[in-house]
């Protein structure tokens, strides 16, 4: 029974990771809107609202097998996360989540099968986390302006450990009753143009993939349908992205329709990049988004997993 690649010492030196078998998993796995892998989730280490070791759980009640936790900014809750995972049968995914910039626009990149303390991974996340820390006070400073006060240190007490985000400001602003709901919280406070909105520069595409592929993990371009982009930029995007060292894009994300999953099924084609997939599972409070509940994997995609050296047993009745 292989270890991992990326896994070297500690709690991850006595992981294994299912039976070797030469194929990766089959996409007739797909064919339904459950799927048994969900490689983009939240815990409290970043916004979300279960611990890592409840989401385990949740993903293994919901019939998820291979799970990649991917908080923003931060590996934290990874090593509680495949704790949990090796109690439950679930194969864990180490993974992050990084905020980049390109072109003065921010986007969202998934780490995936990274090793969690890869120094090089480290000192990037720790430079991310400080200007986290420093865009959290401004978008304070400015809700201050506009009579909202205590929304840093109320941000950060939702936070808790974990990193401060946007949405936990979101979350304070829907306690004071300044908001009906999150998505409000940003259209009225928090988005681009709205008073809570801080410009933030994020790492260069291009550095956050060096990150990710140091600590041997793969680059993979984070829920493409949400970004306002022209055809043309985001041929561009996935061009240098490529030329970067990315390597995949999510083709299948938990709100994606079927356009969209045949639109960036073309692009991965087009790019020769791999297909990924994740729902993006936040909070069981939103019943849109739920962990493993994603649309079928398109067939003419290569699949990131075939890279990701998980090999399971295709006989295995769970399946
Ligand atoms: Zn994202
Ligand atoms: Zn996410």
């Amino acid at each position: 029974m292989g270890k991992s690649r990326w896994i070297t010492n500690g709690v991850w030196g006595s992981l294994t990771w299912g039976f070797k078998y030469r194929r990766p998993l089959i996409s007739t796995h797909f064919q339904r809107m459950t799927s048994c892998i969900d490689f983009h989730t939240h815990s409290i280490a970043s916004d979300g609202q279960l611990s890592p070791a409840q989401l385990v759980r949740r993903a293994s009640e919901k019939g998820v097998r291979f799970l990649a936790l991917t908080d923003h900014d931060t590996t934290h809750g990874v090593e509680e996360a495949a704790i949990t995972a090796k109690q439950v049968g679930v194969h864990l995914i180490p993974g992050i989540e990084l905020s980049v910039t390109w072109n003065d626009q921010n986007f969202h990149m998934v780490g995936l099968g990274i090793d969690p303390l890869h120094p090089v991974l480290a000192s990037g996340i720790r430079d991310q986390q400080e200007l986290r820390m420093s865009r959290a006070r401004e978008i304070g400073q400015r809700l201050n302006k506009k009579r909202i006060g205590g929304a840093f240190e109320g941000a950060a007490l939702l936070a808790g450990d974990g990193m401060i985000t946007r949405t936990h400001f979101a979350r304070y602003l829907v306690d004071q009753n300044r908001a009906a709901t999150i998505q409000k919280a940003f259209d009225q406070f928090l988005k681009r143009g709205k008073p809570g909105y801080v410009p933030t520069q994020w790492t260069p595409i291009e550095t956050g993939i060096k990150w990710i592929t140091a600590a041997g993990g793969i680059a993979v371009l984070a829920h493409p349908h949400r970004y306002k982009i022209s055809a043309t930029r985001l041929k561009r995007l996935l061009t240098d992205f490529r030329n970067a060292g990315g390597q995949a894009i999510e083709v299948v994300c938990g709100n994606s329709s079927n356009d969209d999953v045949s639109k960036f099924s073309r692009h991965a084609l087009e790019f020769g990049l791999l297909g990924s997939v994740g729902s993006d599972f936040h909070s069981p409070e939103n019943p849109w988004i739920e962990l493993g509940r994603l649309r079928p994997f398109p067939d003419e995609v290569s699949p990131v997993w075939g890279e990701l050296g998980i090999v399971s047993n295709p006989l295995s009745p769970t399946h």
